[in-house]
């Protein structure tokens, strides 16, 4: 069932929107070779908690067959696409690339945002990813427009990054967002112009691209939460949560780029 926002309910969102947004604005300066994933994910929920915020991916459990996830972030390097569990034992390092994903309940509603950034200096492949991953996330928040389609979006992501050779992930989509992290609909990164459900005003969205730079192909790890490419090729992953409103899509995920 989709739900439809109240202007009060737009406002709260804006709220949990803005601190899940803080939390990428504080990764993107602590993104560097030496620091460790799960420095970044106490950083992550020292940063919610001040703000009055629960971590909304901690002890998230999707089905009884799967453990907790034990993170407030996911971390996801190189050919990890996402949910990636932060260790301390995990160190970056100059040329990896890593996707911070987050999501934030605070006063009883939820922001989700992702980003990928470089850790120092990475390789020119890889930053013409990150460059597209995130103009395919632009692309398809300009389609989030009452009278749009669902299909507008997937087109905008896909049309845009398969001309350049990139692969899209399709067994995770993208997903409406409000009281619960996961409402209806999903979101596909692919689809048909004009088809697919009608977006009104008053829904909000988690728009997130998921673009892999080799063959459309996922696998899941060992510890069962982990996504990476099945080719070892490198991933990227981009997320802001937005509102459509009556005058055209608000960002509600205000986090800078680094680029
Ligand atoms: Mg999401």
């Amino acid at each position: 069932m989709i739900t439809f926002k109240t202007r009060e309910e737009i406002e709260l969102m804006r709220i949990a929107g803005r601190v899940t947004a803080e939390v990428l604005d504080i990764m993107r300066e602590a993104v560097r070779p030496g620091i460790s994933t799960g420095e970044l994910d106490r950083l992550a929920e020292e940063h919610i908690r001040a703000n009055n915020g629960i971590p909304a991916f901690k002890n998230y459990r999707p089905s009884s067959n799967m453990t907790p996830f034990p993170g407030t972030i996911c971390a996801s390097i190189n050919d990890e696409i996402v949910h990636g569990i932060p260790k301390f034992s995990r160190i970056l390092e100059e040329g990896d690339i890593i996707s911070v994903d987050v999501g934030a309940y605070v006063n009883g509603y939820c922001g989700d945002a992702a980003c990928t950034y470089p850790v120092g200096a990475i390789s020119e492949e890889r930053m013409k990813l990150l460059k597209a991953t995130e103009e395919s996330l632009n692309r398809a928040i300009a389609q989030a427009v009452a009278g749009h389609t669902l299909g507008d979006i997937g087109h905008a992501v896909e049309s845009y990054v398969k001309p350049l050779g990139y692969g899209v992930v399709r067994d995770y989509t993208g997903h409406g967002i409000g009281r619960k992290m996961h409402e209806a609909p999903q979101i596909p990164n692919f689809g048909k112009a004009g088809q697919g459900m009608t977006l009104k005003a008053g829904m909000t969205v988690a728009i997130e691209p998921m673009i892999m730079s080799g063959r459309e192909a996922v696998r899941v790890g060992a510890n069962g939460w982990t996504v990476l490419t099945v080719d070892g090729s490198d991933a990227a992953h981009f997320e802001r949560s937005v509102a459509v409103l009556e005058d055209g899509p608000e960002i509600l995920t205000k986090w800078q780029s680094f680029l």
